[in-house]
């Protein structure tokens, strides 16, 4: 019983573009109407998961990390390194970029950039989302942003179901209404607006970085292909499929689809999980749509059985 399963309580957070889908889509027990995001697996201080069952029920992830740290095989130094998030989109997020670790570490009293990815879990006929601009240079991006050609400057593009996009620092993004996105990011909050569709807030326009975003956004935009040619340290066997969306120097992500049963396993030092479709079980232990867990350090290959789809990670 050394090695248990870690099932977490997710954290949700109101603001003002989210809806109730992760009540009606997710069964969860939401604050409000205006719901937007679920922080699912998190130890960060503004929304810290905590165990909901087992031998670690009731402590919070980032009390685990740092003092029971061979549950994630590490050296308990620095903090937990990612951030898990289910995002409920009902109306347009502003449009955004992040800064690398070097500019934040010198920007931003030491702080970590952010990398974060988004598998569309869902989205409306017709959505689309933002990634990237149309900017061939920095002279072309910056006149763009000072005299406010948001429409030739933002780059936007369809959105359905099943998408994938790796956002790395640098790149323009904004996720837009009727979408519903899981993401997986650096456990960082550092983030710079560019654009809020001129939209007030309490009667005030929320405040833009727009000196700190001509720094640090890349350009051209370039789309690169997020799955590198080194081999997956993950690995699914038996009925259904498991594709790799990503592997960057942050993390790799997933797609598993079960059918009836399988096993995954490998090299990582511990995998995250979430169930985003269907239900079955983990290592024996029920689950469903809306479950997420982390599978401990060496707890080794585990059984999945039933029909569900999976988005799992690791560093
Ligand atoms: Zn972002």
């Amino acid at each position: 019983m050394d090695n248990d399963i870690l099932f977490l309580e997710p954290v949700f957070k109101t603001v003002i573009w989210g809806g109730t889908r992760l009540r009606d889509d997710f069964g969860y027990d939401i604050p409000s109407e205006t719901t937007g995001e679920c922080w699912a697996v998190s130890a960060h201080p503004h929304g810290d998961c905590v165990v909901a069952e087992g031998r670690f029920k009731g402590r919070t992830l980032s009390d685990l990390w740092k003092n029971v740290p061979e549950l994630f095989g590490t050296d308990n130094t620095g903090d937990f390194p990612l951030l898990i998030k289910i995002i409920d989109a009902k109306q347009d997020l502003s449009i955004q970029v992040h800064p690398d670790d070097e500019y934040a570490a010198k920007n931003e009293n030491g702080a970590f950039g952010k990398t974060e990815c988004w598998y569309v879990l869902d989205a409306d006929e017709g959505a689309t989302i933002v990634i990237g601009h149309n900017a061939a240079t920095k002279e072309e991006m910056i006149s763009m942003i000072d005299e406010k050609r948001w429409n030739d400057f933002i780059r936007v593009i369809p959105v359905k179901k099943g998408d994938f996009f790796q956002i790395e620092p640098g790149t323009l993004h904004a996720i837009k209404g009727g979408t519903l996105i899981l993401e997986t990011q650096q456990n960082s909050d550092i983030t710079y607006r560019v654009y809020d569709y001129d939209r007030l807030s309490n009667g005030q326009p929320r405040e833009l970085h727009l000196e700190k975003s001509k720094d640090v956004i890349v350009c051209p935009f370039e789309q690169k292909d997020p799955v590198p040619a080194e081999p997956a340290k993950a690995a699914y066997i038996g009925g259904g499929t498991m594709k790799r969306l990503v592997s960057c120097r942050y993390y790799s992500v997933y797609e598993v689809d079960v059918k009836i049963k399988g096993w995954l396993g490998g090299e990582y030092p511990f995998l995250i999980g979430s169930v985003v479709e269907g239900e079955g079980s983990i290592a024996g232990h029920p689950v469903k749509k809306g479950t997420h867990f982390i599978v401990p350090n060496d707890f080794g290959t585990f059984e999945i059985n039933g029909d569900m789809k999976l988005i799992v990670s690791h560093i």
